[in-house]
């Protein structure tokens, strides 16, 4: 019962009208900001998966984590109910404050989910004064005449909607999409390599089970140098503690200009203070000093 009357509050949109005043692409923290504060001019929300929380929600592993305090990452005008839980919140966490945000400001019922948009024209021409609208001068962009066509496709469809707006609201994000693959000199690249490449984009989509399987047992390198590459290190590296396994320890070392790292439990490391220190998953504690390679993963 409970869900049956949170899913009613939660009904989006179903039609969408040939002509809107605002378009909203996304639904991620970005569009959904934006609808809030949009609210009054009925916006419409395309978002093109079946959810709101963009990366948050798609882009994730099991292990991800918010790498900023709840403060620091929160609304204005919507607090976390534990804004003073120390720990860094987990991926779902910040999918339930998004929705609560969503329910708090009812902007449901301006997301039309499962649609993607794949063109977007401007009917304006030169004439329109288009610089002028974002020159800053203070006019209002909103000329009560549709100036975009956007078009969209909804599930399997390859029909091309086409509707019309006074403006365009651009949230798509720009983690969630392609993913960038390194491209590799003739003769150094998989046709030499015979193991699996896969691009972090792709090992979201696997379950808990399906990455354990996939790591166990295996040498993984991680290409990259940032939290995604550090969360996905650690997850390699559990992968191979249980029975039989090899627990490891794994250094990074770099400078440290007062970035820290969420612990396994999800609370805070102290911020380092040397200019150059090692964080370390293991159960040892950081580490400074040491840089073997050989440690970095197994
Ligand atoms: C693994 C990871 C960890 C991160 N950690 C942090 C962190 O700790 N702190 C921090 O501040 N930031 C972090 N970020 C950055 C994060 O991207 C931003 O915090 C924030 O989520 C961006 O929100 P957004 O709404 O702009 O974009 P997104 O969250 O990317 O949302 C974009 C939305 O647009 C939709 N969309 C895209 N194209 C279309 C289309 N053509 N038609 C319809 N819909 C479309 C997508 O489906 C998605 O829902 C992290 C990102 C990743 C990937």
């Amino acid at each position: 019962m409970a869900m049956a009357q949170g899913q009613a509050a939660r009904a989006t949109r179903e039609a969408v009208p040939p002509v809107s005043r605002v378009a909203i692409i996304g639904g991620g923290i970005s569009g959904l900001a934006a609808a809030k504060q949009m609210a009054a001019y009925d916006p419409v929300v395309f978002e093109a998966t079946p959810s709101v929380g963009g990366v948050w929600k798609h882009c994730v592993y099991r292990t991800t984590r918010l790498q900023t305090p709840r403060p620091d990452y929160e609304f204005s005008d919507y607090s976390w109910k534990n804004r003073d839980d120390p720990s860094f919140p987990t991926h779902t966490e910040i999918v339930d404050y998004l929705e609560g945000y969503a329910d708090e400001f009812d902007l449901w019922r301006y997301i039309s989910f499962g649609s993607k948009v794949v063109d977007i024209k401007f009917l304006g021409g030169a004439e329109a004064g288009f610089t002028e609208l974002w020159s800053g001068t203070g006019k209002d962009p909103l000329r009560g005449k549709p100036m975009w066509e956007v078009g969209i496709v909804t599930g399997d469809s390859n029909t091309v909607q086409y509707y019309k707006f006074e403006f365009v609201v651009m949230c798509t994000g720009k983690y969630g999409d392609v993913p960038r693959m390194p491209v590799f000199p003739p003769g150094k690249g998989p046709e030499v390599f015979k193991g699996t490449v896969m691009h972090s984009l792709d090992y979201c989509k696997l379950s808990e089970e399906e990455t354990v399987e996939l790591m166990r047992g295996k040498k993984a390198v991680v290409v990259g140098y940032k939290k995604s590459a550090i969360d996905l290190a650690n997850e390699c590296a559990q992968a191979n503690q249980g029975e039989g396994g090899q627990a490891c320890t794994m250094l990074w070392c770099g400078p440290c200009t007062g970035w820290c790292h969420p612990t396994p439990s999800g609370a805070c490391r102290s911020p380092c203070s040397t200019p150059h220190a090692c964080l370390s998953s293991s159960t040892s504690g950081p580490t400074k000093g040491s840089s073997d390679p050989s440690s970095a993963a197994s």
